[in-house]
């Protein structure tokens, strides 16, 4: 039997996945109808992004799964009309930009680079960084992205301290968690890096108790989700200089408004939430496995917990 794929996301995601999708469905041997419009009660899987006109999916009554195209899925897991199984993004291409923005990031503010790429006033500053070996930094949030950005600064020689929901075993990391070793985490912490998903409970985990344990001059790089710091008090932090910099991909309201003290502030910079970028080629061919599996009778990648979630 045909399965029907509806692809619920905007005209640019269409643009890019219809082909990948459909070369990924017909190298896996999936018999499929890959559209844009269908009978909901017709669907088998429904490929989705926030940008998704579907936001009720009761009428899709026979739906096996709806797979999400973005890594964070705050903005469909709370829906009330969503009793389909939810599977977020895993993308190898995606992680692999998330590594590359957080080590270039780190990297620009642990060896000094700005002064020397702006220098109007044409400073010979000898001052040497230190190794990144005397540069502790915490990671917050352990898990896709988290662990391969914490290796990939680990093999940099940074000492990375992971935190978590959960208790973690990563090689050459040690990993901590709950309310104590969020602390002990930030007490340390020259960079810290926020790859939390947005959820009740992680919001405002950088609020102003807990930027004040950090050691003066402290940089804050932000691909998470806006809503993981509390803006007045990173604001208030920046100013008083226990945070030096802080570097913001992701923000409460986005784009990020023009009037927003952050894009006027010295210290921050803001990245336009280009961080890591769901690639098609390598998103498709995870989409399809997952569409594989269920009709194998195998369990679902990714699978989103709705009680976490995440
Ligand atoms: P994962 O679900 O793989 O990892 C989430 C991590 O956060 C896990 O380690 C989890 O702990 C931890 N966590 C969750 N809740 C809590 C909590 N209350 N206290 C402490 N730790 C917690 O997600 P990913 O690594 O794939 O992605 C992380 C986030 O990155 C996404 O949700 C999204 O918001 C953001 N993102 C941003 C992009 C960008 O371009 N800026 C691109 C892609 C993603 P545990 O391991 O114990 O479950």
């Amino acid at each position: 039997m045909t399965l029907t794929v509806l692809f619920a996301a905007s005209d640019a995601n269409w643009q890019d996945y219809a082909a990948p999708l459909r070369a990924a469905l017909a190298d896996a041997g999936i018999d499929a109808t890959l559209t844009r419009e269908a009978d909901p009660a017709g669907v088998d899987y429904i490929v989705y992004a926030p940008s998704s006109p579907v936001q009720d999916f009761a009428p899709f009554t026979r739906c096996k799964a709806v797979l999400s195209l973005w890594a964070g899925v705050e903005r469909i897991v709370g829906n009330p009309t969503l009793t389909q199984p939810l599977c977020r993004m895993v993308d190898p291409a995606l992680t692999e930009g998330m590594v590359e923005w957080v080590v270039g990031h780190a990297l620009r503010h642990h060896l000094g680079m700005d002064r020397h790429i702006v220098n109007p006033g044409r400073v010979w500053d000898p001052t040497c960084p230190p190794l990144a070996r005397e540069r502790p930094v915490a990671m917050l949030g352990m898990g896709e992205l988290g662990t391969a950005c914490a290796r990939a600064l680990a093999a940099l020689n940074f000492p990375v301290t992971g935190w978590s929901r959960t208790p973690k075993d990563v090689a050459g990391i040690p990993c901590l968690s709950g309310e104590a070793g969020l602390e002990q985490a930030l007490c340390g912490a020259a960079i810290v890096v926020t790859l939390l998903p947005r959820t009740p409970e992680t919001e405002n985990t950088l609020d102003a108790r807990r930027l004040a344990l950090l050691p003066q001059g402290a940089v804050i790089l932000n691909p998470g989700r806006g809503a993981l710091i509390d803006d007045a008090a990173l604001l208030a932090a920046l100013d008083a200089g226990r945070v030096g910099h802080a570097t913001l991909d992701v923000f409460r309201v986005e784009p990020l408004p023009q009037d927003h003290p952050f894009w006027t502030h010295p210290r921050v910079t803001v990245t336009p939430h280009i961080a890591a970028d769901t690639r098609a080629p390598s998103a498709s061919r995870v989409i399809v496995e997952n569409i594989r599996r269920a009709e194998a009778g195998e369990p679902l990648l990714n699978r989103v917990d709705r009680q976490r979630g995440y």
